[in-house]
């Protein structure tokens, strides 16, 4: 249970003064609902109002914190005019002028007659002092209030930035005296102030510079969030470790069938991989294990076999893919070996309704079925298996940690879990998304591949692509043509897959097909298997074609606006071609003009085949969620730390909780107690379960 120290900070943002549902609900969308995430939703800029002229002294252009008198008001005559108010410090007048004004609401605030503070951009306007909208008006009995030096946080349009720095103001009024979780002779050694004192400084900037993730404060807030979560990791590994498993081991003769259906022998690489998997299975405690390959190389047939290992010592396996595309893919691709080996095999998406997900249920529990491939409608409560022994996630970095443990949970005994991922996830990353899982690593791609020429190519020349294009599909030749996600509300100039299908339909001719992400299911389906078939030769996408499409005939990968992807992106867009013994080419197409950095990026993608040293790349220049895709998941949407400034912070935290839990396993110390509550306040609660003596 959530300790009653932190009690007041889960509460509803509704129990601060001032903020009603409404309020509420646009606080919600920025920040969060609990006055928790209030207080670790830090500023992104700061307005000095800390200028005080008298104002024949007050320079335009400047914010400015005036004191004046009100003389009187004058409404405007239509209103097209503005409302203005006239007032004097005695040294000169300032006119106050209000756009589409409230008159009852101005003379509310600015009584003639009164003494009043105002703050707002001073402005002169023939040969007049004028402050238009002024952003602070407070009668002088308030002016403790006005605040000199303001943060600014990230708004929605309609929420008023006042308001919600209000909220936060009052949020961190909250925030009770911690006890101290970390040790005091190390924050001593940093020169990191206690917690309490780091919020309040981190939301109190006066110049740009305070607003930097290299404060001392920051750096503290970030290493207290990046502890939290490296005490998790590792109180979760423990727990799964420490959990009874159980042996799968299998006798071979249906991996024997399947092996003899493939038309290809496993590499080296696969054959290592298949075997550490199945020593992990096969020994008594439950598997955690990332097999971890570049695009392409051949990581799907490995885990089949693994998911073979476990039917033939009698379980049942489960193959998860982020997508419904790439769910029926693995599908395709598995159903024949399966039925080389006699194995039944089924498959479950958001599409399967009514009796026909109840024709998969059914003989899911009872047994029937061996193995399930699906997306995460394998999540959903009524999913029950007969025996779960293996659970493979195909790119499982779309997948949230929470939603991973769901999927263990569904194994009557324990669940080995194998996670597969193409992303070649740097280091520090690799920590924070899955602690210290046991990794698997694909080496080189299947033999016969040839190496994809990668070419950058200015928008301007879009028209002798299209050419290129025409020439290669008469020679028979498949191309993806990928354009870059076009959310419907953002009404950003680009170039949306609809127009752009129309336009290459045009020059092109008929064989050209495109697939969206809001196009219905059945559609996409059929375009993408008239591509495999070879009766579409251009397939014109937006990113759903990114993970895991094998169609080895495809040989051009055209990128549109390519300085819009991440690298990591690109590199896995440019993956789907090269599958086949055919000479591939990846044309990057950018929109200049390009600035250094990206012009670097792109350069880099062109420039080296090797995804770890994109994937490092991509996470200097752009960050982790960008780079594994979480920015919806929100998994890795640390709120305090940022991983491309502390990342030498999250390598001391997993120290740092190794140690801890070496020490104190069952956080029962003053310090283990602290501890919980720094877990708790991150909302680890679901590692807190772990500890027996909770
Ligand atoms: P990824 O690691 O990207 O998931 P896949 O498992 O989709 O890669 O494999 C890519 C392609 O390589 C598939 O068409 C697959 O059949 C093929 N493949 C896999 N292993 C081998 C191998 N040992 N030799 C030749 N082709 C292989
Ligand atoms: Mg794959």
């Amino acid at each position: 249970m959530r300790p009653a120290i932190l009690f007041p900070l889960f509460a509803s943002t509704r129990s601060l003064p001032g903020i009603g549902p409404r309020l509420e609900k646009l606080i919600a969308q920025v920040a969060g609902s609990r006055l928790v995430d209030l207080i670790f939703d830090l500023p992104t800029g700061v307005v000095d109002r800390s200028y005080r002229p008298k104002l024949i002294a007050a320079e335009a252009g400047r914010i400015a914190t005036v004191t004046v008198n009100v003389l009187d008001h004058l409404p405007p005559r239509d209103r097209r005019q503005p409302y203005r108010v006239r007032c004097t410090d005695a040294t000169a007048a300032l006119e106050l002028v209000f756009f589409h004004a409230r008159a009852d609401y101005l003379n509310q605030v600015l009584p003639v007659g009164s003494k009043r503070i105002l703050s707002g951009r001073i402005e002169r306007f023939n040969n007049r002092l004028q402050m238009p909208h002024p952003d602070h008006i407070l009668p002088p009995e308030q002016e403790a209030e006005m605040p000199l030096y303001e943060p600014v946080y990230a708004l929605t349009e309609k929420l008023p930035g006042k308001s919600l720095a209000k909220a936060v103001r009052g949020a961190l009024q909250q925030v009770p005296a911690m006890p101290e979780w970390q040790e005091p002779s190390f924050l001593k050694a940093k020169g990191w102030p206690a917690f309490g004192e780091a919020l309040r400084k981190a939301h109190a900037p006066q110049h740009e510079a305070d607003l930097s993730p290299e404060t001392a404060y920051r750096r503290r807030l970030a290493y207290d969030e990046l502890l939290a979560n490296q005490l998790a990791l590792v109180l979760i590994r423990t727990h799964m470790r420490t959990a009874k498993g159980r042996m799968l081991k299998g006798n071979g003769h249906l991996k024997e069938k399947a092996l003899a259906a493939l038309p290809f022998t496993l590499t080296d690489a696969q054959k290592g991989a298949l075997a550490e998997i199945e020593a992990d299975m096969a020994s008594p405690s439950r598997m955690l294990r990332l097999l971890q390959g570049d695009v392409g190389t051949g990581k799907t047939v490995v885990a089949m076999l693994a998911l073979l290992t476990a039917v033939e010592a009698g379980a049942q396996g489960a193959m998860m893919a982020p997508t419904e595309i790439l769910a029926r893919q693995h599908m395709a691709a598995l159903e024949p070996i399966a039925g080389a080996a006699g194995v039944r095999m089924a498959l479950l998406t958001g599409r399967e309704r009514g009796a026909s997900r109840e024709a998969i249920l059914q003989p899911l529990a009872s047994g029937e079925i061996d193995i399930l491939v699906g997306t995460h409608a394998l999540f959903s409560e009524d999913v029950a298996f007969r025996d779960l022994g293996l659970a493979v996630v195909d790119e499982q970095h779309r997948f949230g940690v929470h939603q991973r443990m769901t999927l263990q949970g569904k194994g009557e005994q324990v669940t080995d879990v194998l996670v597969m991922t193409a992303t070649p996830i740097p280091r520090t990353l690799a920590l924070t998304v899955y602690g210290d899982m046991d990794v698997s690593r694909l080496h080189g791609r299947p033999p016969g591949r040839q190496p994809i020429e990668t070419r950058l190519l200015a928008a301007e020349r879009l028209g002798e692509v299209v050419e290129h294009l025409r020439q290669a599909m008469a020679r028979g030749a498949r191309a993806y043509w990928v354009c870059p996600l076009v959310e419907e509300s953002e009404k950003v100039d680009l170039a949306t897959a609809e127009e752009r299908a129309e336009e290459l339909r045009k020059a092109l001719g008929s064989k050209v097909g495109l697939v969206h992400g809001q196009m219905k299911a059945a559609e996409r389906d059929a375009a993408m298997a008239a591509f495999k078939e070879g009766a579409l030769s251009l397939l014109v996408a937006t990113t759903v074609i990114e993970v895991g499409v094998d169609v080895p005939e495809a040989t051009i990968m055209v990128v549109e606006h390519a300085e819009r992807f991440g690298l990591a992106q690109l590199h896995q867009l440019r993956g789907r071609v090269g599958r086949g013994r055919g000479k591939s080419s990846c044309l990057l197409v950018y929109q200049g003009p390009l600035g250094e950095t990206a012009k670097a990026r792109l350069r880099t993608l062109r420039d080296t085949d090797d995804g770890f040293i994109i994937a490092e790349e991509d996470l200097r220049l752009r960050g982790p969620g960008e780079l594994l895709g979480t920015r919806q998941s929100g998994q890795l949407e640390f709120r305090l730390a940022d991983l491309s400034v502390h990342a030498d912070l999250l390598a001391a935290a997993r120290d740092d909780a190794k140690l801890i839990l070496s020490r104190d396993p069952e956080l029962n110390s003053d310090r283990g107690e602290a501890l919980r509550v720094l877990l708790y306040l991150f909302g680890r609660d679901e590692a807190v379960r772990y500890l027996r003596a909770g």
